[in-house]
């Protein structure tokens, strides 16, 4: 029988799934809408018929556990609490799962999925401390640190995106305001635009741009033709999140914030500035050391793969409990 894991990657309009055997290869990748104004019960329905199918069909393999990543997920108590764009509540996908296919079933968020793909299946192998950005609708983050991921006290540490960058910006959803989300996601870039039209209400560039469904392609195309308005949305970008992470490093001094999800598809278009702006704003004796990269897997993976890696790379509660 070959052992395989089940990955699972619920985002707010998609969920990716795949079976993962130890070494991180896909055997099988799947994908279905999460609709999130369905009941979850619904959710994990569609799911289930999709897995049966496979088990079903695929009789030499083994399901030895399930790991997730989702939204607002907490580790700890293997509870989807809330999760924004999903009006799902509190589930306890954990209980769930394990009930229905009688095998150990781990749960984290989504941002700490993706840091733990890239550090058992991607560039951060060799590294002990790193900070996985994930740039999307929103701004996440997984905090990987001495050797392990960060969840604190609530499995709630490292929420980067609700870090504040400035106590009397823009509102965010979470209460506070100036939250670096605010102005580094799609959200922030569409709040950016709006303040930029405000000024230049003819600028033709600006007014081409869908703000019912913001495409970076179109952003990332004008840059590389030089157009001034979309080299000043990235700057701003840039300048906003270069600051957020020089605080995030004087924290924890990582070796590299490694970015991954749709707006990190800029690539240099937005990591040279923002390397720029972090250099400008770290403290002297951590210039020069901290390593801006892209996501070494294809994009979609790392999510999938770290939640795998939640099962395949779990360690035992007695090594938990004396710190290892
Ligand atoms: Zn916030």
């Amino acid at each position: 029988m070959k052992k395989v894991v089940l990955g699972i990657d619920i985002g707010g309009t998609n969920t990716v799934f795949a079976w993962v055997d130890k070494s991180g290869n896909i055997l099988s990748l799947q994908e279905i809408s999460t609709q999130g104004t369905e009941p979850a019960q619904k959710f994990v329905d569609r799911l289930g018929e999709k897995v049966d199918h496979f088990l079903k069909n695929n009789s030499d393999c083994l399901l030895i556990g399930i790991g997730v990543g989702a939204p607002n997920a907490n580790h700890f108590s293997g509870i989807i609490q809330n999760p924004p764009n999903l009006d799902w509540g509190e589930v306890d996908i954990v209980s769930i799962l394990s009930q229905k296919y009688f095998c150990d079933v781990k749960l984290t968020n989504d941002a700490n999925a993706a840091a733990l793909g890239e550090k058992y299946y991607g560039l951060a192998k060799e590294m002990d401390d790193f900070i996985m950005i994930t740039l999307g609708t929103g701004l996440g983050s997984g905090i990987y640190s001495n050797g392990r991921i960060l969840y604190g006290d609530n499995s709630m540490a490292g929420e980067l995106g609700h870090l504040s960058i400035d106590p009397n910006g823009r509102l965010c959803t979470c209460g506070l305001k100036g939250c670096l989300e605010m102005y580094v996601s799609a959200k922030g870039i569409k709040e950016t635009i709006k303040e930029m039209l405000d000024k230049n209400p003819d600028d033709g560039f600006l007014n081409s741009l869908n703000m019912d469904n913001l495409d970076g392609k179109k952003i990332d195309a004008a840059v590389d033709r030089g157009n001034v308005s979309a080299l000043n949305i990235y700057k701003e970008v840039s300048n906003k999140l270069g600051f957020g992470l020089a605080q995030a490093a004087i924290l924890f001094s990582p070796n590299a914030f490694i970015f991954y999800g749709g707006y990190s598809q800029a690539g240099d278009r937005l990591l040279f500035p923002t390397r720029v702006a972090l250099e400008s704003y770290l403290m002297d004796n951590l210039k020069g050391k901290i390593q801006l990269l892209q996501s070494g897997l294809p994009v979609g993976h790392a999510g999938i793969l770290g939640a795998a890696s939640l099962i395949w790379h779990s360690k035992p509660l007695l090594m938990k409990a004396i710190g290892e």
